[in-house]
């Protein structure tokens, strides 16, 4: 069903929504731009999908005509009465909550097999990224992650061993999922546009390998990043028995982390959880 919405610059005037800093607030007023950014995790008829920070709605527009069984949390109390209007203009397809994303769990917004496509604020967005990437069960409540980062941070996620922006980050999104690029936003799509240019990246879990935690596997990212520069056998020095597992997994200990590839980094994950005795089932 199409339905006639007024142009979101009326509904930001309208209800006073001037952008805030302090809320990561940078507005997507592009029709045509959202609705791209809507397609990226395919069809979503039907589907639940969790929306962080919809602001005055402009993606959660493109959402609900690409047919989306909506949830947005917002935590701008400014934005709910634009956010109602939607709601009744799409009555049963949207779900609005007033809270902060990073205090509700996602059982009490998603439905299992849901997606979550979100201009995530960018003060929170990392947080929100690693707190859904170390769900303990796999695979996870979601079914893919659409979300919109600064350039800088998108390229740290799909980036490869060997490369400058590969890390941490770059280890917790591949080992058990997909990640990639899907769309780079110039910094002038916004309102108002922030400093840097964007990325929209989108994430889909694969199979968990065996025998590795998340538990197992972040303490030794940690460890191993936590001194980027340093060989392995000084970085893992302080986390006990790492050292046993990295020559149990036959990597030469003079090695530095970003030059592991993720196979590498599980085989290592995997020893340090059988010599510390972790749980070694798929279930994490
Ligand atoms: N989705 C809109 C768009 O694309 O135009 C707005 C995106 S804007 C980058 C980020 C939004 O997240 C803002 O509306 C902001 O108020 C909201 N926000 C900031 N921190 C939040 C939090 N902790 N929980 C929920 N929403 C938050």
């Amino acid at each position: 069903m199409t339905v006639k919405l007024p142009p979101l610059r009326d509904v930001i005037a309208r209800y006073g929504l001037q952008a805030e800093k302090s809320l990561g607030q940078n507005f997507l007023l592009d029709g045509q731009l959202l609705d791209r950014i809507a397609a990226i995790p395919g069809r979503l008829q039907d589907t639940p999908v969790y929306e962080v920070g919809p602001g005055p709605g402009g993606l959660t527009r493109a959402l609900l005509k690409a047919g989306a069984l909506v949830t947005v949390v917002e935590r701008d109390r400014r934005c709910i009465p634009a956010l109602n209007e939607l709601e009744a203009a799409h009555p049963g397809q949207l779900r609005i909550i007033e809270g902060d994303a990073l205090s509700i769990p996602l059982e009490d917004i998603l439905p299992d097999g849901g997606a979550i496509v979100s201009n995530l604020p960018y003060n929170v967005g990392s947080a929100l990224l690693v707190k859904w990437l170390t769900e303990q069960s796999w695979p996870p409540r979601w079914s893919s992650l659409t979300l919109m980062f600064q350039r800088e941070v998108a390229d740290r996620i799909v980036a490869g061993a060997g490369t400058d922006a590969f890390g941490r980050l770059s280890v917790l999104a591949q080992w058990r999922a997909k990640a990639r690029i899907a769309l780079a936003v110039h910094r002038s799509a916004f309102t108002p546009p922030p400093k840097v240019m964007s990325a929209v990246v989108n994430i889909v879990p694969t199979e968990q390998p065996e025998g590795v935690n998340i538990a197992g596997l972040e303490a030794i990212t940690a460890a191993a990043f936590g001194q980027r520069r340093k060989m392995l056998r000084q970085s893992l020095k302080s986390l006990p028995r790492a050292l046993e597992a990295l020559e149990a997994a036959g990597i030469a200990a003079d090695r530095r982390p970003e030059t592991l590839a993720i196979e590498e980094f599980v085989a290592l994950a995997r020893a340090y959880c059988c010599l510390t005795g972790s749980v070694t089932t798929g279930l994490g």
